[in-house]
């Protein structure tokens, strides 16, 4: 029995190269040796962007392209999308009424989210209960597995006090603790070296035509104290050599060469890796154009993905209701 892997994404917007070096290209490796369960989470998305909801449908095809189109394989994989699974929604139920509050408010990335995002309102009831949506999502397809970062840890943490608590109240095993692969994620910073992110329009797109790359590029910031093009630069403070560690690493060297020898100028450096990229991004986008011609046939997969991420929430809720009720209703 292969183990289970549970991974997702929010439908908040285009996926970047981020996306890609941060999630896609994990998923691609554990698809081939798991059970992967990917979800895209849209309930998530409205807890956020509920101002915006009529985005949330479109991004959640435009999502599923983009999986698809990066290699995700719906014959290896489940791709489903959350709101198709009521149970979902079923399992935070029961699990919000065992979690203290306590645990939510003391959330780190809740107190830092609620700092950092000053363009919506996140004051709200769902946005504090969002971990216990997160953990009914691992929960319900009682996966073992779950592809993470770091800075993600006290998340899942706070996914198996959840389980454990409810084993515990209702005397059951049904929930064992799930455990974290840990992703060695490349930081990528997006192109004004902040951190990457829609709402600063600083990264290059997955669906990015080769002229909007070439710009997005053009526009890298670099090493600040390489003022002329004699004076020698300093890669390692350069987001543009990053980038080129990330995604042409048999460039490295030669950057670094032409780079701290004053060799090369940054707008060739920067062409050069502009190539670099859309050699990367050009096969995504062919496979993806063809997809998106056919969106009934996107639709038929997350509709399969659907069938079969139900037919396991289905059991597991059956269960979570039989340890919670005693008997059947
Ligand atoms: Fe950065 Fe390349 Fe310019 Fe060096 S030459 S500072 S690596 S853009």
């Amino acid at each position: 029995m292969k183990k289970t892997v549970f991974s997702a994404m929010r439908p908040t917007g285009k996926l970047h190269l981020g996306h890609l070096v941060g999630a896609l290209q994990n998923w691609l490796e554990l698809q081939e040796k798991y059970s992967c369960i990917f979800g895209i989470v849209d309930w998530h998305a409205l807890m956020g962007e509920y101002e915006q909801s009529a985005e949330i449908a479109d991004n959640t095809l435009d999502m599923a392209i983009d999986w698809l189109a990066c290699g995700i394989d719906p014959k290896k994989s489940i791709l489903f999308v959350q709101s198709h699974v009521p149970e979902h929604l079923e399992l935070q139920m029961i699990l919000s009424c065992l979690t203290p509050l306590g645990w939510l408010e003391r959330n780190p990335t809740y107190k830092e989210q609620l700092r950092e995002i000053t363009t919506r309102d996140l004051q709200t009831y769902a946005f504090l209960g969002y971990p216990v949506l997160q953990a009914a999502d691992i929960l319900l397809y009682k996966a073992s597995l779950v592809p993470i970062g770091e800075d993600q840890l006290p998340h899942l943490e706070l996914t198996r006090e959840i389980a454990r608590r409810f084993n515990h109240i209702y005397k059951q095993e049904l929930f064992s603790d799930c455990e974290a692969i840990l992703t060695k994620t490349p930081r990528l910073l997006g192109t004004d070296g902040r951190k990457m992110s829609k709402s600063y329009q600083n990264a290059i797109n997955l669906s990015d035509p080769g002229k909007m790359v070439r710009t997005k590029t053009q526009s890298m910031f670099t090493d600040p104290k390489r003022i002329k093009l004699s004076d020698p630069g300093h890669p390692n403070e350069c987001n543009v050599y990053s980038y080129y560690q990330i995604f042409a690493p048999q460039k490295e060297k030669d950057v670094y060469a032409w780079c701290t020898k004053a060799e090369k100028g940054c707008t060739d450096c920067k062409k050069i890796l502009s190539d670099a990229l859309w050699e990367k991004l050009k096969p995504i986008q062919e496979k993806r154009e063809h997809l998106a011609k056919d969106k009934d046939r996107i639709r038929d997969i997350l509709e399969e993905g659907r069938k079969k991420a139900s037919a396991i929430a289905q059991k597991t809720i059956q269960e979570v209701k039989k340890a919670v009720f005693k008997h059947e209703l």
